[in-house]
């Protein structure tokens, strides 16, 4: 936690200096997600700031669901922005607020804005009200419906919520300057008409608030110290201020942006995320391809490394790209220091030992972490008969010893955690495929050196075949072949990487995988970090998160 007399980023020293002033007493934030997708990585980033600074401050953080738009919110999306940011590690005091709670409210306010003259009913239709804003360089127009009665535009109002006015045909607008050169204040709408089900207040409203006349007065209500956003909605702030000093409200909150957070390979936007998932180019919102948190868990990425990432971004005042590579340092940090070590042979090849009777077994003890006693350790079974894989085995003897160090005829190698073994030959099928090495243990080397004259070209992993579990692998690349699928006008979705999902199936893992747990860390020893598929529970179906080092090439 940072230390509070040396406020790193400018929002902490906006709120240590309105605590020192006196301004504010009370550290309150939100994170208002719009139930209208999955929770992001980027979301992430706002998560862990208003959480934390609510934290380093002895203030609170409500999670605010922003639910004004009924036409694209869904209660499973709640549901499951509930769920992301509980696992995140973050918890709200009471009930998760929602706008819809304060719809009644918002209703009032907007009737004493007319009351006060600070708002109309409008019957422009969009697109003449496209035409009567102006541009950035010429100034709008007022409607002719501005200089209605209060009595009328009240009166209409509650026809418009009754449901008694046809969807587009008016509108509730506040009369603030439509000669002002911030667009936003040209007389902004406060409600459309929506003649439709709202998934908490069913059949009540035919209007909805637009999110400028909803999001600083949500704040207002909750007591918000600090409003923070992202830069998108900076132009929007003279209105949010507005508000504030035009309507009577139980306190006065205020509007921080900062910069969003992007990374390079992915898209970040719910509307893009969304079009994956409709168009069935990924398997759904937790598929472990996407930048969700639901895809990232499912993946096998801790909480812990969400945020620890989360933490070491720079609050700045303007957006950024964060190169995914920084982002998978800490996911490898992460694991290194909190994943068990296991064995798994993703493409099996038998080693049978001559020098072994058939059926002999022995069991050795391999700790869980090699530096982290405390993990403890598990049994592996070790018989004539094992798996390596393919790849670490050669007939090739001219290979140097320093290109392979692996298995080659003739050579020795150490079976981690067990013997040195040599390969003596191998037997093949009428194809020539190899389907056995028969090779031969060194005796006597299980945690001992190599005796003189004996030098393994390496040390690789294996799994004893009569007790291994099969298993089924996904391994995952980039979901996109460019650092900026969207960039531009460029279609992201024509810069898919095909090879994002490579799935290989009769994969030998020891048996202590076999009931591996959901949500459990393993290092494939020399493969890469993997965790249990939470969807596919009835099969042994692990996810490779990431690789040990990183061999991505562009
Ligand atoms: P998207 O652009 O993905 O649809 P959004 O801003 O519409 O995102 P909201 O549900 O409104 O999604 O976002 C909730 C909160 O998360 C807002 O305060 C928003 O500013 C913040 N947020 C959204 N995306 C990012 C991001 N990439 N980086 C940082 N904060 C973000
Ligand atoms: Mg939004």
């Amino acid at each position: 936690m940072t230390d509070l007399d040396k406020p790193t980023n400018f929002i902490q020293q906006i709120i240590s200096a309105d605590l020192d002033a006196g301004r504010v007493n009370n550290v309150i934030t939100r994170f208002p997600p719009e139930p209208n997708g999955y929770l992001h990585i980027g979301h992430a980033k706002s998560i862990c700031l208003n959480f934390g600074l609510a934290a380093q401050y002895n203030g609170k953080c409500n999670l605010r669901f922003d639910d004004t738009n009924p036409e694209k919110e869904d209660q499973a999306f709640v549901d499951a922005i509930t769920a992301d940011v509980k696992w995140l590690g973050f918890d709200w005091e009471g009930d998760a607020c929602y706008a819809s709670n304060y719809f009644d409210q918002l209703y009032t306010w907007a009737q004493y804005l007319i009351g006060e003259n600070k708002a109309y009913v409008c019957e422009l239709n969009a697109e003449e009200m496209r035409e009567y804003r102006g541009t950035l360089t010429e100034t709008g127009t007022n409607s002719p419906y501005r200089e209605r009665s209060a009595e009328e535009s009240l009166s209409l109002l509650e026809k418009m919520r009754d449901g008694k006015v046809d969807e587009g045909a008016m509108t509730l607008r506040a009369k603030i300057d439509m000669a002002s050169a911030n667009i936003n204040l040209r007389d902004p709408v406060l409600y459309r008409i929506k003649k439709m089900a709202h998934q908490r207040t069913g059949d009540k409203w035919n209007i909805y608030p637009s999110y400028d006349f909803a999001h600083g007065q949500e704040d207002a209500i909750e007591g918000v110290s600090h409003s923070i956003c992202t830069l998108e909605f900076a132009a929007n702030r003279p209105l949010y201020d507005w508000f504030t000093a035009n309507l009577p409200l139980p306190s006065v909150p205020k509007q921080y942006e900062f910069g969003r957070l992007n990374l390079n390979y992915t898209v970040m936007s719910k509307r893009k995320l969304k079009l994956l998932v409709d168009d069935n180019h990924v398997a759904g919102w937790d598929d472990p391809r996407m930048p969700t948190i639901s895809g990232l868990r499912r993946r096998g990425v801790s909480a812990q490394a969400i945020r620890n990432f989360c933490d070491s971004l720079a609050v700045a005042k303007t957006d950024g790209i964060v190169d995914v590579a920084q982002f998978e340092h800490f996911i490898r940090d992460d694991l290194n220091v909190n994943a068990h070590r296991a064995m798994c042979v993703l493409k099996p090849l038998l080693l049978r030992l001559s020098n072994l009777e058939e059926g002999s077994c022995e069991l050795f003890s391999a700790a869980n972490h090699p530096n982290r006693e405390e993990l403890g350790s598990r049994h592996l079974n070790f018989s004539n008969k094992l798996f390596i894989d393919r790849a670490d085995f050669s007939e090739d003897t001219t290979l140097s010893r320093k290109k392979f160090k692996r298995l080659v005829i003739g050579d020795y190698v150490r079976l981690r955690g067990a013997y040195i073994v040599r390969a003596d030959e191998v037997i093949k099928d009428s194809t020539g495929n190899i389907v056995e090495v028969v090779g031969s243990i060194v005796p006597n080397t299980v945690g001992a050196d190599a005796p003189e004259g004996i030098r393994p070209r390496g040390v690789i992993h294996w799994v004893d075949s009569a007790t291994a579990v099969e298993c089924t692998i996904n391994l995952y690349d980039r979901l996109f072949k460019e650092a900026a699928p969207d960039e531009g006008n460029k279609n992201f979705l024509e810069h898919i990487n095909p090879a994002s999902l490579i799935r290989i199936t009769g994969c030998k893992a020891e048996s202590s995988l076999s009931d591996a747990a959901v949500g459990h860390h393993y290092q494939f020893e020399r493969e890469g970090y993997f965790t249990r598929d939470s969807i596919e529970k009835d099969a042994l179906v692990f996810n490779c998160t990431i690789g040990l080092r990183d061999n991505w090439k562009a």
